[in-house]
């Protein structure tokens, strides 16, 4: 089992214990103002969890590179100072790490440091992600960046890097030199694709010449950009075969940041791209470039799932990225015949890379200690161990019990409902996120192995207050309830709460209205209209991927205000209403709701037209508030608690603040 995962092997002069690389993160902890130590100390943790190689963020090699605020640039001593750390520290838990040379081109985000003007590119092409038009790029500008990207690879090499990744996909500078949509240049470096290869070529000497002939470098290519007017394939192919000259592995991007396809998203089968890695590998053999690596990027959450990629022959290492956050002793778990251990990364992106665009600390919704290790150390306690309740078992509580159980602690968890998981077993129900049930099994196999009480199907109440209060502490993450708007006709018997439509989704429809237009709205919108059909394979995507396929359930979403799906991240937003686009589900906003009646919603539209929206069932999601009921008992009995999540505020809630707050509760109570 995994025997090909975990076979040594070289990239360039480097040898590495297994097939797996720790793919580039941005983590917006590169430029906080500690010289690295939070950086360091999440590398570590990696390295010490059976991590091999490691390839930081993007580091930019000059300031108009930076791709956003939080970006270290290789040219400021106190970036490179942190940098110096981080290699230290994974020196001396015994890995390898290499720096990715980063230019972020017309992707670079407002509020660059130290930047003034537009972006620079090949052209002068607008970017919808950036939503600014960038500067074309002189000649002495290109020529400057080359040896950018050279003197950030002996910048790299000085300080102790094993390797340098040149970044040249995902839509980044590089990348848009190589495609006829961003690149529309008539000199040297553009116009037919020899010209517009140039300029990666060019990079990827520079970056050899200054490191030297032994030195590793991986070059990160584009694939397959998805996008109207991206390098085409075989244009691709020849690039790779020219980067094998200076390269000493290829790792194999897809997609741009405005492509129309989503990539990394839940909805993305696993293994969905490795056939493009298997393109570059083959084009490689056959032009008799073999020794150089191909390294197999995007969409893997399991070894299991690299391990099929390399007895396929498909890559000769596979690069994970948001795995290692989910769980930094991936590796080590898997090796060990553990690998249903392992804390699942459930592809939502929420504290990731939707952070990542941001300055907020990527961390992880299933392991909120991501990029937190400083803050909350991992060791168990030195104190005698304690007693402790957990009051609820949603995604808060879950993670408080297993804080509270690590650290040595007894711990019981009582949970009302029938099942763990709280709102998260909605999610799971949803098609395409079936990982959110896994990731809850998962969690409550590690409380069973960590001795933690499970008591489901049990209310607290008067009864349980002697015992919980004859404890070291409790923990009451009670969760919420749904919020029922004052509405006539909201108490005839078509009308749901969220929670009993999900609870018996077959009984809804054939017309179904939902009142509320947030995460759980789309989730139940997806349901009636997804559940059935088979989900998609690796080979039926991006082909079969929000096709035209009408529903019989017909379903409509509306909200007064704001957007439909709000709440929903920005980086899989888009992806959940092309699908209920596709499904032929209606998206109202701006209405005004008159009254609930057999015939259906009564409603007024911004123009004041009154018109009725036709409805079998009315589902009410339109938020929630705060179970409150265990924590007003406890307080009324005197009995000292710390609330969590849901219940103690339900403002701007979401399962990432609900377990990054249980993490917090465990460690401050
Ligand atoms: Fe995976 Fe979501 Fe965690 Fe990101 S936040 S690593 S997508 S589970």
């Amino acid at each position: 089992m995994l025997d090909h995962v975990f076979r040594p092997g070289t990239i360039g002069r480097l040898r590495l214990p297994h097939r797996i690389v720790m793919g580039a993160m941005h983590l917006n902890l590169e430029t906080r103002d500690d010289d690295g130590a939070a950086l360091a100390a999440f590398y570590a943790e990696r390295v010490q969890g059976g991590a091999g190689l490691i390839v930081t963020g993007g580091s930019a090699v000059s300031p108009a590179g930076a791709g956003g605020p939080g970006y270290g640039v290789l040219t400021d001593p106190a970036h490179r100072s942190a940098l110096g750390t981080a290699v230290r520290a994974v020196h001396e838990a015994g890995g390898a790490i290499a720096s990715q040379l980063f230019h972020a081109g017309r992707y670079a985000l407002p509020g660059v440091r130290g930047v003034d003007g537009p972006p620079l590119a090949p052209s002068a092409v607008p970017s919808r992600f950036a939503r600014s038009t960038p500067r074309e790029m002189t000649p002495e500008e290109i020529t400057g960046t080359i040896a950018d990207f050279a003197r950030g690879a002996a910048t790299a090499r000085a300080l102790g890097f094993d390797a340098v990744e040149v970044m040249g996909s995902e839509g980044y500078l590089i990348n848009q030199f190589t495609a006829p949509l961003t690149n529309r240049r008539t000199d040297d470096w553009g116009g037919d694709a020899g010209r517009r290869r140039r300029f990666p070529l060019a990079v990827l000497r520079a970056v050899r010449e200054a490191v030297g002939p032994d030195f590793p470098v991986l070059f990160r290519i584009s694939v397959a950009d998805l996008i109207t007017g991206g390098t085409p394939e075989l244009e691709v192919l020849d690039l790779a075969i020219a980067l094998a000259d200076e390269a000493d592995a290829l790792a194999v991007g897809v997609g741009w940041h405005e492509s129309p396809v989503p990539t990394v998203q839940a909805q993305v089968p696993a293994g969905a791209w490795a056939r493009h890695a298997a393109t570059v590998k083959h084009a490689l053999a056959a032009a008799g470039r073999t020794g150089v690596a191909v390294i197999a990027a995007n969409r893997f959450d399991r070894l299991e799932q690299a391990d099929t990629v390399l007895a396929a022959g498909q890559a000769d290492f596979v690069a994970m990225a948001r795995p290692f956050l989910a769980d930094p002793a991936i590796v080590a778990k898997s090796r060990a015949g553990r690998a249903g251990a392992v804390e699942l990364c459930i592809a939502c992106n929420e504290a990731c890379i939707d952070r990542s665009f941001g300055d907020e600390v990527v961390s992880c919704l299933v392991n909120p200690r991501s990029g937190h290790e400083l803050e909350f150390p991992a060791h168990r306690t030195s104190r005698p161990a304690r007693r402790y309740a957990v009051i609820g078992a949603g995604p808060a509580g879950l993670e408080a019990a297993r804080t509270l159980a690590r650290a040595g602690h007894q711990v019981e968890v009582f949970e009302a409902a029938e099942g763990p998981g709280g709102q998260f077993r909605f999610a799971a129900m949803v098609p395409g996120k079936a990982a959110f049930g896994e990731a809850i099994r998962r969690r409550v196999g590690e409380l069973t192995e960590l001795g933690v009480t499970l008591r489901l199907g049990h209310r607290v109440d008067a009864g349980d207050v002697p015992a919980l209060a004859a404890l070291d502490g409790v923990v009451v993450t009670t969760g919420v309830l749904p919020r029922r708007p004052r509405l006539s006709g909201a108490e005839l018997p078509h009308v749901l709460d969220y929670p009993a439509a999900f609870a018996d989704p077959a009984v809804l429809g054939p017309r179904v209205a939902v009142i509320g237009g947030g995460g759980i709205a789309v989730d139940l919108a997806h349901l009636l209209t997804g559940s059935g059909r088979d989900p998609l394979t690796a080979g039926d995507f991006p082909a079969g991927w929000a096709t035209a396929e009408r529903s019989k359930v017909d379903v409509t979403i509306m909200r007064r205000s704001g957007r439909i799906g709000a709440g929903v991240g920005a980086s899989t937003r888009w992806v959940v209403l092309a699908e209920l686009r596709a499904a032929g589900v209606r998206m109202l906003t701006g209405l005004a709701y008159r009254e609930i009646t057999t015939a259906g919603v009564s409603v007024v539209d911004g123009a004041g037209a009154e018109f009725t929206i036709p409805a079998d069932h009315v589902v009410m999601a339109a938020g929630q508030v705060g179970d409150t009921a265990v924590s007003e008992l406890l307080s009324g009995a005197g009995v000292p608690f710390v609330a969590a999540g849901g219940a103690a505020a339900v403002t701007a809630l979401n399962a990432v603040r609900a377990t990054a707050e249980g993490l917090r509760a465990a460690h401050e109570i």
